[in-house]
């Protein structure tokens, strides 16, 4: 029987929490030892997207709060990055390829994002912040079945 692990990490919008959090999560991720390196490479990908949006995006005044967890169960890793900024208005486009609010960037994060998770669910309340779930198993299996692994 496999013991749901999981971490909880609370830490300001600043851009050296970027490095952080996709260190600190890639080192978790490696109790999954069927992770190949490429994989946990997608995972840190992915958390370095969704954290940098919380410091570029989330708030006007830099610093805000950024609440990162990751739970492992089974060989299926979840991690959910919340910020209680701004929000996002529509979350559809917001994902859409080259959409952005911010004329110097590409918009191209979400898409990134979605590329290298099995899934990814994004929600939003506006003036709440934002809710980044992003799932993945080793070898794709996590697209593949919404049941933890026994
Ligand atoms: P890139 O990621 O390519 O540097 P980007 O950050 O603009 O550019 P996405 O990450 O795809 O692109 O995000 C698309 C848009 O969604 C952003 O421009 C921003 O308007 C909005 N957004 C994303 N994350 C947040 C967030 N945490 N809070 C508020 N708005 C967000
Ligand atoms: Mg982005």
């Amino acid at each position: 029987m496999s013991v749901t692990n999981y971490v909880t990490l609370e830490f300001p919008a600043v851009p050296e929490n970027v490095e952080f959090a996709r260190v600190a999560v890639a080192c978790f991720a490696s109790q999954i030892n069927s992770f190949t390196l490429e994989e946990i490479d997608d995972v840190k990908l992915v958390v370095s997207e969704a954290i940098s949006n919380t410091v570029l995006h989330s708030y006007d005044v830099s610093g805000g709060l950024v609440r990162l967890s990751a739970v492992r169960n089974g060989d299926t890793l979840t991690v959910i990055i919340e910020d209680f900024g701004k929000g996002i208005a529509d979350v559809d486009q917001a994902k859409a390829p080259a959409f952005t609010t911010d004329p110097d960037r590409m918009g191209m994060g979400f898409t990134i994002m979605e590329a290298l998770s099995d899934e990814l669910r994004v929600s939003s309340v506006p003036g709440k912040g934002v809710k980044v779930e992003m799932r993945k198993s080793p070898h794709g299996a996590a697209k593949d079945s919404d049941e933890p692994e026994a």
